[in-house]
């Protein structure tokens, strides 16, 4: 058996007195250390003024289009918000973000409507609003179906996909005498996103990208460029992210949790024996099986597991897991370091295991998180991650570069978004335990900007941190003057109070730093975020405003409280229904199944009328509109693919934001009810409300900078004509 520390070869404390690691309490900075060396750092900034505007370059390139700057970085930060960012420069919060806005520029930055981060950062990919790229929400909707799926990537399964010489093959053959079947090729993925990526262009002009973890750029789009995919990339479940949690106190709705799966356990003898799930094991003959037991195997047991046994100590609050042929010891409330696991699909001969060595075996990584070990056990597991190691599915490119990328860092997680909301919303973690797994994300993330900073050395460098905007939907409510928030709780939330705020301070630490060590003259840099944030009080139910106000129709009998994924509605009798977070689609005839407003005028005249009547709503407990304005789409966007997108994008006024019920199809009990969520914060709002952030190393021309023209000013920067299709336009 091996010991915890020898997993994998790699020791998780290697980090350096400039990476933030470990756990500090509520009110204590976590950024101790770095926070002396930059003390440090700000000596020498002063005496060593940064190097700072890449004037000659850009007065060159004014001149002549073939002059190109040798470095660009963009340094994209999820969800940072200008209000904030401008009220915490002005208190002195921030020195380094404040002085890069007087040596350079600082402006906010017009993000997509809607300004969810897979539309923001596809405007910011490919220059093109929605109508070009095809991506309008996290969820869009099957026309022919009403039923949502995930916008950003496709994972299609194995059967089906075989051909020889282009001659399609029955997708699995079954092994005789067994239960076994054995598809002919693994299953595939898909990028949904439309266009071309900015680094594909430059990299057909010989200018080298490394571009790490941009959204909606599952499974990576390289052209050449050194990628590693983010935001969109699934757990080895092909979920966004499926947590477990073993208990013996689950309470009784257990199976109801959603983003998780609880698992009722008992403590016998100090033990508990228990089986961790991953993907689903598509080598069995599930209709074989049934026909032959008269059984159907349920959905969970169709997954491939590994069984596992926790050894809880009798006295002291430590427990030890044996797994998959590892010890691993854990301590009451510390995450264990990375574990690789082998979860194997088809228990066969040798031969077969060597021929389709690739296919029935998949390595996934997680960490452990023993909540509680008396009197009530509690052990959290992470998603299941595509190991780095071992990548079961693309998530970079050139392929090896996960690995490579791990071997020089350490595992990391590689699910996008991984700060693990759900288990906050489910009581499953509370402020604390969500804290520590954000520093942990923020230390690899960390890590992974400096590891590639430090090597590059010519050409375009994106690198993307995830932690602001996911502690911004999490904790939000902890901030101060947040206090009549409906999730705020007094005695939980007090000790949390500058947990965000912080956020803001480290990574302006990490500026400093970054200033003085990689940025030069011939350096241009980028400070990027997406969108702004404010707070979520309040929910609206677009469905269920829709069915008061004789827009969409139940089938008789149905309750509305009954509908979720809209099964139940009436389509012969129903005009508009909402999906997605700002989604509003006509019931089109011809385009959804059962569609009946026909498109020309009757549709137009439809769209106006509930355009305003939706302006119109006015808050009773508040006394203010909720919706600010209803964006008609053929007014905002432009491109092959505005057809496929929401008719009307809703924008809410800050405060408010679409119910995730109605955003899956649900009609619950009224159109307006507080959000009393730990997803306290958010931005599927108005997207003139909640610009992003500019900061540039060069004076900034063009007026009201967008996001959709970082492109072309990347693209000129390197002396690189944009393409006609990019709708934004060069900032200098
Ligand atoms: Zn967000």
């Amino acid at each position: 058996m091996r010991k915890e520390e020898h997993l994998m070869g790699w020791k998780p404390q290697q980090s350096s007195g400039t990476r933030l690691h470990g756990w500090c309490p509520p009110g204590l900075r976590p950024l101790v250390g770095l926070s002396a060396l930059l003390g440090l750092t700000i000596l020498l900034t002063a005496a060593h003024p940064w190097k700072l505007l890449p004037r000659d370059a850009l007065a060159q390139d004014a001149q002549t289009t073939s002059a190109r700057i040798k470095r660009v970085i963009v340094l994209g930060i999820d969800g940072v918000d200008h209000r904030l960012m401008t009220k915490w420069m002005n208190e002195g919060r921030l020195p380094s973000f404040q002085r890069l806005s007087q040596q350079g520029d600082f402006n906010p930055l017009r993000t997509s409507m809607p300004p969810q981060s897979p539309v923001a950062w596809a405007n910011f990919i490919t220059g093109m609003n929605a109508g070009g790229h095809a991506i309008f929400d996290f969820l869009h909707r099957n026309a022919r179906t009403y039923l949502p799926f995930a916008s950003m990537s496709e994972v299609l399964p194995a059967e089906g996909n075989a051909s020889f010489l282009g001659i399609p093959l029955p997708g699995k053959v079954r092994l005789p005498f067994s239960n076994y079947v054995i598809p002919f090729t693994g299953g595939t993925t898909k990028n949904l996103r439309k266009g071309t990526a900015f680094w594909e262009i430059l990299e057909s002009h010989d200018v080298h990208s490394i571009v790490h973890r941009i959204p909606v750029n599952f499974p990576p789009v390289g052209g050449g460029a050194v990628t590693l995919s983010g935001m969109g990339t699934p757990d080895i479940q092909g979920t966004n992210g499926t947590y477990a949690y073993y208990t013996t106190a689950p309470g009784e709705d257990y199976e109801s949790a959603s983003g998780g799966k609880i698992f009722p356990v008992d403590v016998v003898n100090g033990t508990v024996e228990a089986r961790l799930y991953g993907p689903p094991n598509d080598f069995i003959d599930y209709d074989r099986i049934q026909k032959r037991t008269g059984r159907r195997v349920p959905y969970q047991e169709r997954k491939a597991s590994i069984p596992f046994t926790v050894y809880v100590d009798a006295e002291k609050p430590v427990a030890k897991i044996v797994i998959d042929g590892m010890e691993i010891f854990l301590e009451e409330g510390v995450f264990s370091p990375w574990v690789e696991l082998n979860f194997s699909l088809l228990p066969t001969p040798g031969f077969i295991r060597w021929v389709w060595r690739d296919l029935v075996n998949v390595k996934g990584t997680v960490r452990f998180y023993l909540k509680s070990a008396q009197p009530d056990f509690g052990l959290y597991v992470t998603p299941i991650q595509i190991s780095p190691m071992h990548p079961a599915l693309p998530i970079s490119t050139p392929p090896g570069y996960a690995a490579e990328l791990a071997e020089a860092i350490g595992p990391y997680y590689t699910q996008g978004m991984p700060q693990d909301s759900k288990a906050l919303d489910r009581d499953i973690f509370n402020n604390a335990d969500y804290m520590k797994q954000l520093y942990i994300i923020l230390d690899e993330e960390t890590r992974m900007a400096e590891y590639e900073l430090s090597r590059f050395r010519e050409g375009f460098l994106f690198l993307y941190f995830c932690s602001i905007d996911q502690t911004g939907h999490s904790m939000w409510r902890t901030m101060a003057g947040q206090e009549n928030h409906p999730a705020y709780v007094k005695e939980l939330d007090d000790p949390y109070k500058n947990v965000y705020p912080e956020l803001y301070e480290y990574f302006d630490d990490f500026l400093a730093q970054t200033m003085d060590k990689y940025i030069d003259e011939e350096t241009c840099l980028f400070i990027v975020s997406d969108h702004g944030f404010a707070s979520w009080e309040r929910a609206f139910n677009l469905n269920r405003w829709l069915y008061d106000n004789g827009y969409l129709s139940l089938k008789a009998g149905t309750a509305p409280s009954s509908v979720s994924f809209l099964q139940g509605v009436d389509w012969n009798n129903t005009r508009l229904y909402g999906l997605g977070i700002n989604g509003l689609y006509v019931n089109q005839l011809g385009r959804e199944k059962y569609g009946v407003v026909p498109p020309g005028p009757s549709k137009d005249a439809l769209l106006k009328e509930v355009a305003a009547k939706l302006e119109g709503i006015i808050d009773s407990k508040t006394g203010e509109h909720p919706i600010s304005k209803a964006y008609l789409s053929r007014e905002i966007y432009s491109g092959l693919h505005v057809e496929e997108g929401p008719d009307i994008q809703v924008g809410y006024h800050r405060g408010y934001r679409t119910s995730d019920a109605s955003a899956v199809g649900e009609l619950g009990e009224a159109w307006l009810s507080d959000n009393t969520r730990r997803w306290s914060g958010d931005h599927c709002q108005d997207y003139r409300e909640l610009p992003g952030i500019l900061f540039t190393n060069f004076q900034v021309k063009k007026p009201e900078p967008a996001l959709i023209d970082i492109a072309p000013t990347v693209l000129k920067l390197f002396g690189v004509t944009p393409p006609e299709e990019m709708e934004g336009r060069p900032l200098f």
